[in-house]
């Protein structure tokens, strides 16, 4: 039997790369899946998997706007009746030195990978206390949320902090049902990559043991692992999903 069968799942950031791999993974697996995303591509991905006969839809949010993500939660509840699984993915890079960073960059950065994973954990926590079913929620932190690097400042910031929260999340909601982890994956060849010149990307492949980079996919089973049944002892918890990047 599939695992999410009956599931309701908000994926956020759900229009490309790992957020578009998972909605994919939960697809198949029988969930009810909301993609939201910043981006008009949501809808094109949700066009094509209902056609295939999978149930899914678009919701254009920024996971910045707090209205936005209340109304988020609010209309998935409306539609499928509850919300029994928050994959917080939406993210953006960056990569300068902490003294060329712009304030306005810091904050963007911060804004995006804190701040919004913040705003979803919330109204998807507050969704999920008063379903009494409890739920369980995974956040998309990075590497950098566990090791530093040249240029990730911000991100880094962002994500160390959100490693953090999920800890926090998972003692103040783990007895009410509501469990709350992290994956930190490695460098995977998704769109935020894309911009990179390859000599670079030999250069990310090399950190990795694996001796190459992380797949969309590879990340997604890992969320859906983290979400389902399987995980069921497992609350504040970060998957590393890096190739070895972390144990070298
Ligand atoms: P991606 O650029 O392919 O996808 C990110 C998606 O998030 C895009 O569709 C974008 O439109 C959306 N988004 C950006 N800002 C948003 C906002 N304010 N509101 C709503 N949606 C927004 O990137 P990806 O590589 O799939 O990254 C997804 C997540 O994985 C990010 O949190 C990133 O930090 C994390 N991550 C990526 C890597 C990597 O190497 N690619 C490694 C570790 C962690």
């Amino acid at each position: 039997t599939k695992r999410f069968n009956g599931k309701t799942v908000i994926v956020t950031g759900g229009a490309s790369g790992i957020g578009e791999a998972t909605v994919i993974e939960f697809a198949k697996e029988g969930a009810k899946v909301v993609i939201s995303d910043m981006s008009d591509k949501g809808q094109e991905l949700s066009d094509k998997l209902n056609e295939d006969g999978y149930e899914t839809f678009f919701m254009k949010v920024n996971v910045t706007i707090e209205e936005e993500v209340k109304r988020l939660v609010d209309e998935t509840v409306k539609k499928y009746g509850s919300l029994d699984v928050l994959f917080a993915n939406a993210g953006i890079g960056g990569m300068t030195l902490v003294h060329e960073t712009d304030f306005a960059e810091w904050k963007k950065i911060i804004d995006v990978n804190l701040h919004g994973v913040f705003l979803c954990n919330k109204y998807a926590i507050a969704q999920m206390l008063k379903q009494e079913t409890g739920g369980a929620i995974v956040n998309n932190d990075s590497i950098h949320g566990v090791v530093g690097k040249l240029g990730v400042g911000a991100y880094s910031a962002a994500k160390g902090g959100v490693k953090l929260l999920t800890q926090t999340e998972s003692a103040e909601y783990s007895s009410k049902g509501i469990r709350i982890n992290n994956v930190n994956p490695g460098y995977i060849d998704t769109p935020l990559l894309a911009s990179m010149p390859e000599e670079a990307k030999q250069e990310l492949i090399n950190l990795h043991p694996i001796g190459r980079l992380g797949k969309a996919e590879e990340v997604a089973k890992a969320v859906l692992f983290l979400a389902s049944d399987d995980a069921s002892f497992i609350t504040g918890a970060s998957l590393l999903v890096d190739g070895g990047y972390t144990a070298v």
